[in-house]
Parts: structure tokens; C-alpha cells; sequence
């Protein structure tokens, strides 16, 4: 299985609740612990402005590599503007549409990066600047590569951006399963939204997961899932308020490459959340998606 990564992906960030040199560390691991080899890792090249324009407007693009984003608008992202970070965004939605291709081949790959689930046509939000699989999808679409596809988002948060996106789009079918009284407001219908309470832990976690892909399953057929890996519904995130623990996170991906891979359908990764109290958390819990993606792999 290949892994779609970049040293670039970091977004810059300095010290901030978002630890993205988090990509960095998980590939770090990935090699100290013999689960991926040197020659799994795969460079990226920067999606065209072309293929990010069938997501996002024009305007906003242009505002972004002439950094004329306002203040509200910075704001709203909630993280630091800078230069790397637009390098880093147009490089990671280049890697969902390589992950997305080398899903197609291989059953699984993953992008060590990406899932910006928050990012709208016209603006970005909630750490997320552009919606890279977003991109992929619409990009593998344009070729005639997939026909339809879905995404399954397991972040904490609700993928906002990627109902908006997708909202009304027969070709895609967007489930996101989430804590209901958490970031964002408003939450725009997905597909199929599976609303949490706050403290759900494992159990019922994956009876509601398994439940909405057999659902979802059964109404659509898609040529290619993105699954977002999010590492945020974890017990002990800063930012999540439900209760899963490693195992039951480990569970979760089982679940979704289990009952993609029983109907035969490729799956691509991003990594999307992870905001846990120690930073090894995040990481391992990232490190065990990729671990079990490989298995899934032809
Ligand atoms: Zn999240």
C-alpha cells in the first residue's frame, strides 16, 4: 500500500491546538515500527487551480495565493495565514486525488494528511482552507475515473463544508457521524448525518457507525469512499466531547474498511482531527489507521 505524503504538509502553525507537524511524526513512527518502508511514501504534486476551482470559487482562490484574505475572513480560519500554508493546502488536495487514484488500484492508500471537511466553495473555516478530497472527488469525476463516490466522516465534527459541497449532488453521498453539541454551527444536512450525544463511547459508537453504512450502503453504490480518520473522537481530545478509547478507534476502522472491502469498494484515507492532551495519542491513534488500512490493501 502506498502512502501519499509530503515534508510540506505542515501547515505552519507554530504552537497551536492544531499539531500539524503531527504528519511528520506519524510517518516518523510508521518507519521506526516497520509498518511502512521508505519506498511506501509517495511525494505529491500541488492540485492545478483548475481541478481546486471545480470545488471553490475563483475569487477565493485568487485571494488566497495573493494573501488578501481579511481579517474576518483569517479570523474564521482560525489559524495563522502564511505562504507555507497555502503551499501546504494546494499540495495535500494534490494528494487526495493521488490517494483517491491509488485507492482505485490498490483497494486502500492513504494520504498522510488532508480531510479539511470545514472548507466551503467560497471560504475556509475551522483550521480547513481548501476541501482536498472535496477536490478529489470533483477531479476523478471530471476524468470519468469514478462515477460516484462517498464520503464517511468520522471527525468528531460535523463535515459542514462537505454537505455544503455536495448538497443536491446525486453522484455523492456524504455521511458524517459526530457529536451533535460541538463545532459547527450551523450544521448543513449531509446525506445522512448521524447526530451523537455528548459522552457516547464505544459501544454504542460503532452500533450507530455500523447501522449508517449499512444504511447508506444499501441506498448507494459508490466507485470510491474517502474515509476521514479522524483522531478526535477520542476520549481524551481537547476539542471532542465523546468518549471513544484506542481500541474502540481501532474498532471504527475495521468497521469502515470491513464493510467497504465486503462489497469491494476502494477506499482512500485522510487523516483528518486529533487534538488529544498528549500529542503520542494523536499520533498512535493515526499510526493504527494506517496500520489496519494495510491489511485491506490488495
Ligand atoms: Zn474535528
Amino acid at each position: 500500500m502506498k502512502l501519499v505524503y509530503s515534508d510540506r504538509y505542515d501547515l505552519n502553525l507554530g504552537s497551536h491546538v492544531f499539531p500539524s507537524i503531527k504528519y511528520r511524526l506519524v510517518k516518523e513512527k510508521l518507519l521506526r515500527e516497520h509498518i511502512a518502508e521508505p519506498g511506501d511514501f509517495v511525494e505529491p504534486s500541488p492540485a492545478s487551480d483548475d481541478d481546486i476551482a471545480l470545488v471553490h470559487h475563483r475569487e477565493y482562490l485568487r485571494k488566497l495565493q495573493a494573501g488578501k484574505l481579511s481579517y474576518l475572513e483569517v479570523l474564521r480560519l482560525e489559524i495563522p495565514y502564511s505562504p507555507e500554508l497555502v503551499r501546504a493546502v494546494w499540495l495535500c488536495a494534490g494528494g487526495s486525488i493521488l490517494a483517491g487514484r491509488l485507492a482505485l488500484e490498490d483497494g486502500v492508500c492513504v494520504n498522510v494528511g488532508g480531510g479539511f471537511h470545514h472548507a466551503y466553495p467560497d471560504h475556509g473555516e475551522g483550521f480547513c482552507v481548501l476541501n482536498d478530497f472535496a477536490v478529489a472527488i470533483r477531479s476523478l469525476q471530471k476524468d470519468r475515473t469514478i462515477e460516484q463516490a462517498m464520503t464517511v466522516d468520522c471527525d468528531v465534527h460535523q463535515g459542514n463544508g462537505t454537505a455544503a459541497i455536495f448538497g443536491g449532488d446525486h453522484t455523492v453521498f456524504t455521511l458524517s457521524i459526530h457529536q451533535m453539541n460541538n463545532y459547527p454551527y450551523p450544521k448543513p444536512p449531509s446525506s445522512l448525518d448521524i447526530n451523537l450525544r455528548d459522552g457516547v463511547g464505544d459501544e454504542e459508537y460503532l452500533r450507530e457507525l455500523a447501522q449508517g453504512l449499512d444504511r447508506a450502503l444499501a441506498e448507494f453504490t459508490p466507485d470510491l469512499i474517502f474515509y476521514l480518520a479522524g483522531a478526535d473522537p477520542y476520549r481524551d481530545d481537547q476539542l471532542g466531547g465523546l468518549k471513544l478509547s484506542l481500541e474502540g478507534l481501532e474498532k471504527r476502522d475495521r468497521l469502515v474498511f470491513e464493510k467497504a472491502s465486503g462489497r469491494s469498494i476502494p477506499v482512500a484515507v485522510t487523516l483528518a482531527g486529533g487534538y488529544a492532551r498528549q500529542l503520542e495519542d494523536t499520533i498512535q491513534i493515526h499510526s493504527n489507521t494506517i496500520r489496519l488500512a494495510k491489511e485491506f490493501a490488495k
